[in-house]
């Protein structure tokens, strides 16, 4: 049998109810992408092969059979290292987890599971999701597939290259800050970031609980529906879950909306979009306004303030985050473990990596007594304008449209010793997760140098369905 992973998930969920695919060969032939692809792409840190097989298989069974299968029924997903799948690894690229074996089941997988979804492999990303590119793993290096000199970018760098490498049709990452955008831009996929409390967080190891979300990546915005439909919804175990029914996207998906309004913000757009990008744009907003939607230029105007609150208010919350990895209760805890106080710095100074050291110390320093109020409350009030700024935009709009980076994927190595730079390549980003809004990022064509360029569309709270609506008619337009 043959199967083509380059096809559009629904295509595959077509073939596989029709009998003309199995699941076992549809997992054997992501098992055999990874087999040849992988070694010089580097987007898997783990990989099952026998629980996929055999789940794959008791799924063929089950369909022949005619049991009820569920809504995945034997489409295999890559799972971003730091969601937790019961017996299983869950390192976050980093040395102080290596070895560390998840108890339970982040909801999310839950509903992976439930939905008869193969989970093949964990995903690399940069070390507790704190970084642009990917290269801040302490456990492997993952490469554009588009270009191997180019980073993936971050932190679910691993997910975006491994459907981008048509290695899986579908992938898990989580984004605080821009990581499942960013990276699916730079990979040419599609990648969304719901809106916060839309998909349960229970289960996700967390970076800045305020702002993290899982969210779905494909190739395709269908596919996107499609995954995004199975994990959102309210989830009791975690307090912050909105207890807000989710009702599916994708059976509405394909319906056009009229009279749809799009706003371009006028701070992303200028001379720091790489003129590539900018052209993109402008050839979709034609696109659209010729469908007969209306385009209205909107300003955000604290926009400018977004990346130095993020990196305050996420680094203050990573640094209370990350003080449970101490060498007592799990993780890596030094060899040479003198007194009680010694143990602790030894195991967290050989454990974290570089990039996780700094974000400790900024966040243990804004929340400093005498800082706090200058530094940590300043960024909560810029956060609060921010939120603002998208309010007053929605009252005349439905969805935004703008870049979702400033550039295609850039070279490895080129912004590693460049904390500020490496920073800004998530400027476009970081205002929907401080304001929790859903924003996601589809292909829209490649530069000169052939690599993707992507665009990014976000919409009001919960608004999720529209949004994937929306995304779907850019998808159309752009073919
Ligand atoms: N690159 C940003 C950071 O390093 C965002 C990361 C993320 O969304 N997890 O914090």
């Amino acid at each position: 049998m043959v199967c083509d992973l380059n096809v559009s998930s629904n295509t595959l969920m077509e073939q596989l109810r029709s009998g003309a695919l199995t699941s076992e060969a549809l997992v054997k032939e992501s098992l055999a992408a990874i087999q040849t692809r992988d070694g010089e792409v580097g987007a898997f840190l783990s990989v099952q092969e026998e629980e996929a097989l055999a789940q794959a298989r008791d799924i063929d069974r089950r369909r022949a059979a005619g049991e009820a299968v569920g809504a995945l029924a034997g489409l295999p997903v890559a799972v971003k290292d730091n969601i937790n799948i019961e017996g299983r690894k869950t390192t976050c690229a980093s040395k102080i987890l290596e070895q560390f074996v998840a108890p339970y089941d982040a909801t999310a997988i839950e509903r992976l599971k439930q939905a008869d979804g193969v989970l093949i492999g964990k995903t690399n990303m940069d070390e507790f999701a704190m970084g642009s590119s990917s290269e801040f793993s302490a456990l492997g290096q993952t490469r554009n597939p588009h270009n191997l000199t180019r980073v993936p970018g971050g932190s679910s760098g691993g997910s975006t290259a491994a459907v981008a490498a048509n290695m899986v049709p579908f992938a898990l990452g989580s984004s605080t800050g821009g990581s499942i955008r960013q990276p699916a831009a730079f990979c040419g996929v599609v990648g969304l970031k719901p809106t916060y409390g839309r998909v349960s967080r229970y289960g996700l190891v967390a970076y800045g609980s305020s702002l993290d979300q899982i969210g779905p990546v494909a190739a395709d915005v269908a596919g996107v529906a499609r995954l995004y439909d199975v994990i959102a919804g309210p989830c009791h175990r975690d307090a912050t879950s909105a207890q807000v029914e989710a009702t599916p996207s994708l059976p509405e998906l394909t319906q056009a909306i009229s009279g749809l309004r799009i706003g371009l913000p006028k701070e992303f757009l200028g001379d720091a979009v790489q003129p590539e990008i900018q052209v993109a744009l402008n050839r979709l907003v034609d696109l659209f306004r010729a469908a007969g939607a209306t385009i209205v230029d909107v300003s955000l105007p604290h926009t400018e303030y977004a990346i130095s609150a993020y990196y305050l208010i996420a680094t203050a919350e990573a640094g209370s985050n990350l003080a449970r990895f101490d060498g007592v209760r799990y993780g890596y805890r030094t060899a040479e473990d003198g007194n009680l106080r010694d143990m602790y710095v030894r195991s967290r100074s050989e454990g974290f990596g570089m990039e996780v050291k700094r974000r400790i110390l900024l966040g243990t320093y804004c929340l400093s007594s005498g800082y706090y109020e200058g530094y940590y409350l300043q960024a909560q009030k810029v956060r609060t304008k921010i939120i603002e700024d998208f309010q007053k935009a929605f009252d005349q709009v439905d969805v935004l449209l703008a870049p979702t980076t400033p550039t295609t994927a850039f070279e490895a190595g080129a912004k590693l010793n460049d904390p500020m730079a490496m920073y800004l390549a998530d400027i476009f980003t970081v205002t929907a997760n401080l304001a929790g809004i859903p924003a996601l990022s589809l292909p829209a064509g490649r530069d000169q140098a052939g690599l993707p360029i992507g665009l990014q569309m976000l919409g009001p709270h919960f608004s999720e369905n529209r949004l994937l609506r929306a995304a779907y008619q850019a998808e159309q337009l752009l073919k």
